[in-house]
């Protein structure tokens, strides 16, 4: 998009957003924001759209996606490659996260002809129901995963037959502006899915007050999804949230210790810890405490930070200054630290992969989402105390139990208050299975069976068959 300046933007936000490549700090585009007229008109043509796009043949809405996720396949080192300048992320991630769009876009293209209703049986008559599309839809995207997170809600709600609004970050649009492209060339209807960059308080809140938009997909910080979920309340608008985590890796002393610690850094600093489904509190029952951090000291020095471009880096930079001043401002990289990695020198946002103990951390840092590669470590007592630990907290999105006994592994899990659990694993996110939220984490689910559901009004039908 050219940056040229809008005349409608309120003169607070930028007017366009630089995307700078946080492994080199260069600035690599510049993308004009769109304005709330934009919003406006790109609403009226995806209400056009959508028309159409319902009115074909399900088995051609499934072909067109089909063709869609064809031509991400084809694409899979160009957007991984555009995920890397943008957002720093190590080749082999960014590489899974192009794949995980494609394999999403068949997913969902699968689902297109399987949105049934029921035929329920009632007296005097038949009883249907029908899956019907909501209509427009926006998906406000982040930038710590941009393409997976802007897929997630896209694929899907297309699949179910709706248009698709989306806004991405300002820090990562240019992933999502070449997949509006690879739609269009795929066949995919012009106005479908528009990819409309800006700054979240302008383009992003345009979106959210739209009365064309039906439901709002977001993903981001809790404090932002709070607003968005308030301002939703005036449309009565459909909403999901996938928000923040402060997420539990619970390692009992039955585990297998070596495996539990080996894997414990890149449950935290994947991404740099940029990922919402961070285990960042690490549990472990006292009676192995002092051996498990022995054996983790080594795996975290293990964590090759550097050039996102090499393919022996483990963990690339944090998305920009600004947000590493954040992750600063909770924990200084002074702060007493029972292993703390090594970063290049010269220009990159880099921060080091940091463990803490709970005793010594700051207050903010033991309680609050980091969103860097920061984790803080807790001894435990019992089963009891492990899951009390866990659940003493705002959010819950994700954990890991680490345990030999299958019996308190399923304990454990159906006591934790969160989303997405794994057991001797840190697995939380595949594209047929559900994604979500309790608490403060989120609203709704994303992926699995039920992806396109959520992108449809379910309406009832009788049809009397008795004349009188
Ligand atoms: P954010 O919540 O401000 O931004 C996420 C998306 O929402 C972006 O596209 C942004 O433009 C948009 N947005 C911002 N304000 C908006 C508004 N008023 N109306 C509509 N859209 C709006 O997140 P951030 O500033 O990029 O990061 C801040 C913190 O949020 C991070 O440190 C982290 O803790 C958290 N975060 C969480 C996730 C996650 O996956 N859960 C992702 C990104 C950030």
């Amino acid at each position: 998009m050219p940056a040229e300046p809008p005349t409608d933007a309120p003169t607070t936000h930028p007017v366009a957003h630089d995307v700078v490549n946080p492994a080199t700090e260069e600035v690599i585009a510049t993308v004009r924001s769109t304005t709330p007229a934009e919003v406006d008109a790109a609403v009226r043509r995806a209400t056009a759209a959508q028309r159409r796009w319902a009115a074909l043949a399900p088995a051609d809405r499934a072909r067109l996606l089909r063709r869609f996720a064809t031509a991400v396949d084809g694409a899979v080192e160009e957007l991984a490659a555009i995920e890397l300048r943008e957002a720093g992320h190590p080749l082999a991630g960014a590489r899974w996260e192009a794949g995980n769009v494609r394999d999403l876009l068949d997913y969902a293209a699968g689902g297109v002809e399987r949105l049934t209703g029921y035929q329920i049986p009632v007296a005097g008559g038949l009883d249907v129901t029908f899956q019907e599309p909501l209509g427009v839809v926006a998906v406000i995207a982040p930038w710590n995963f941009p393409l997976p997170i802007a897929a997630w809600g896209s694929a899907p709600a297309l699949a179910a037959g709706n248009a698709v609004l989306l806004k991405p970050a300002e820090a990562t649009p240019l992933s999502a502006l070449r997949l509006a492209e690879l739609a269009l060339a795929a066949g995919l209807p012009e106005d479908l899915f528009q990819v409309l960059p800006g700054a979240g308080p302008v383009t992003g809140e345009a979106l959210v007050d739209h009365p064309g938009v039906a439901k709002v997909v977001f993903t981001g910080s809790t404090a932002v999804g709070k607003r968005i979920m308030a301002r939703c309340a005036a449309g009565v608008k459909r909403l999901t949230l996938e928000l923040g985590g402060k997420s539990p890796n619970i390692v009992f002393a039955d585990a297998d210790l070596e495996r539990a610690a080996a894997t414990a850094p890149g449950a935290f600093c994947d991404n740099a810890g940029q990922d919402c489904c961070a285990r960042s509190r690490v549990l472990v029952e006292r009676t192995v405490y002092d051996r498990f951090l022995a054996l983790l000291e080594p795996a975290v020095l293990a964590v090759t930070v550097g050039d996102p471009a090499d393919p022996a880096t483990a963990m690339g930079p944090l998305i920009s200054a600004a947000h590493r001043d954040r992750v600063r401002a909770h924990v200084p990289e002074t702060t007493p630290a029972v292993v703390r990695g090594t970063v290049p020198t010269g220009p990159g946002y880099w921060y080091p992969p940091t463990v803490l103990e709970a005793h010594a951390a700051p207050a903010r840092a033991a309680a609050e989402e980091i969103f860097g590669p920061v984790a803080v470590v807790a001894p435990f007592d019992d089963e009891a105390d492990a899951v009390r630990q866990a659940n003493a907290t705002d959010y819950g999105l994700s954990g890991s139990v680490w345990t030999r006994d299958a019996a308190r592994a399923l304990r454990v899990v159906r006591a934790v208050a969160a989303g997405n659990l794994s057991v001797n694993s840190h697995s939380s996110v595949r594209h047929a299975t559900p994604f979500g939220g309790f608490k403060h984490s989120g609203l709704g689910r994303e992926l699995g069976p039920d992806a396109l559901a959520a992108f449809t009004e379910t309406k009832n039908v009788f049809i009397a068959t008795e004349e009188r």
